[in-house]
């Protein structure tokens, strides 16, 4: 697939900007049938067959109800009847509140009802899974497909499998997350992949990727505006962001902060430099960025008409609030640890 070139002119507007450009292989990812052996999301994975597959045993965040009393209730509604401004907490309402957090306990996120049932309120909790969680194939990438791929100690395949539940890691709220760097050649015998009974219950169905078929391509990107230097931070206008870093399922570039401010992404082992190696984006594009970003063979796609979903949303994976999870890898530790960034 391909991406529309850059508005003429656009460069040459910020003098310096060209020579930071780097590439990165946007992976188009589209519905369609997968082998066990070419890229591709979701699975099948071209796995050994005497490797067990990698389970998950961190334990998970489950949302449970706490009822609230009728009498706490009552208080409640009183106080807020009490208001004077719709947005305004009346006198002791933000004690209600307290007492209410209190009641409901570590990791209360707020209270409401259902279907006008009772009153409860809500709270996260980290459970262990019943037993280690088969995890799940999200990503099989050969080098010889993405050419953006990292290929640390000579590797040229890299599977990406996760838990697909929500689990309270440093920096994100979600999968947790497993890499395998392999060589094809090393790669023997016929693959043999488990039952999808075997990968047991999905916690969050947004986190089962719809297979795709991958349509690389390499484009070149630009640092996030604060991740520019000085003089040319200064020039850039609203619209830098989505004109020269790529939205989607990526591999290389460069990481877009818009929803946090820039972060540092240090090596879990040797606290060095990482380099970003796979974006899971909930989006190829959105209204803000389809110009820029649809390509070329599916600009004549109608806003309503429905393709136009496996187009904008292939994979019907979602991170955090339609956001991206991004994967930075240091290239200089053995086994090649990473970190994990939702935006
Ligand atoms: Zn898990
Ligand atoms: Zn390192």
């Amino acid at each position: 697939m391909k991406t529309p070139p850059l508005p003429p002119g656009t460069l040459d507007r910020l003098p310096g900007l060209a020579d930071l450009g780097r590439t990165a292989t946007r992976l188009h990812p589209r519905p369609g049938a997968v082998g066990v052996r070419d890229s591709h999301v979701g699975g099948p994975l071209w796995w050994p067959a005497d490797e067990p597959r990698p389970t998950c045993e961190h334990p998970y965040m489950v949302r449970e109800e706490v009822p609230i009393p009728a009498e706490l209730v009552d208080r409640m509604r009183a106080a807020e009847a009490r208001r004077t401004v719709a947005h305004q907490l009346a006198d002791g309402e933000r004690e209600l509140r307290d007492e209410i957090a209190d009641l409901v306990g570590p990791g209360f996120t707020g209270w409401g009802s259902r279907d006008g049932g009772p009153m409860v309120g809500y709270r996260y909790v980290a459970r262990p899974h019943p037993t280690p969680h088969p995890m799940l194939p999200v990503a099989q990438l050969r080098a010889d497909d993405v050419p953006d791929l990292p290929r640390p100690g000579g590797a040229d395949l890299l599977q990406v499998l996760w838990c697909p539940f929500e689990h309270q890691q440093t920096r994100s709220w979600g999968p947790t997350v497993s890499l395998h760097w392999r060589r094809e050649a090393e790669l023997t015998g016929v693959p043999t992949e488990p039952p999808t009974g075997e990968i047991g219950e999905i916690g969050n169905e947004v986190y089962r990727p719809r297979p795709c078929r991958l349509h690389p391509e390499q484009v070149v990107e630009y640092p996030y505006p604060e991740e520019l230097p000085e003089e040319l931070r200064g020039r850039v206008d609203d619209d830098y962001v989505s004109t020269f870093m790529m939205p989607g399922w990526k591999v290389g570039g460069y990481a877009n902060w818009s929803v946090t401010d820039p972060h540092e992404t240090p090596c879990p082992s040797c606290a060095g430099p990482t380099g970003l190696t796979l974006v899971v984006d909930s989006k190829e594009y959105d209204g803000g960025t389809r110009d820029r970003w649809r390509p070329v063979e599916e600009q004549h796609l109608e806003w309503a008409d429905p393709e136009r979903f496996d187009s904008q949303e292939p994979t019907g994976v979602q991170v955090g609030r339609w956001g991206a999870l991004r994967i930075f890898t240091c290239p200089r530790c053995p086994d090649t640890p990473f970190l994990l960034d939702v935006q």
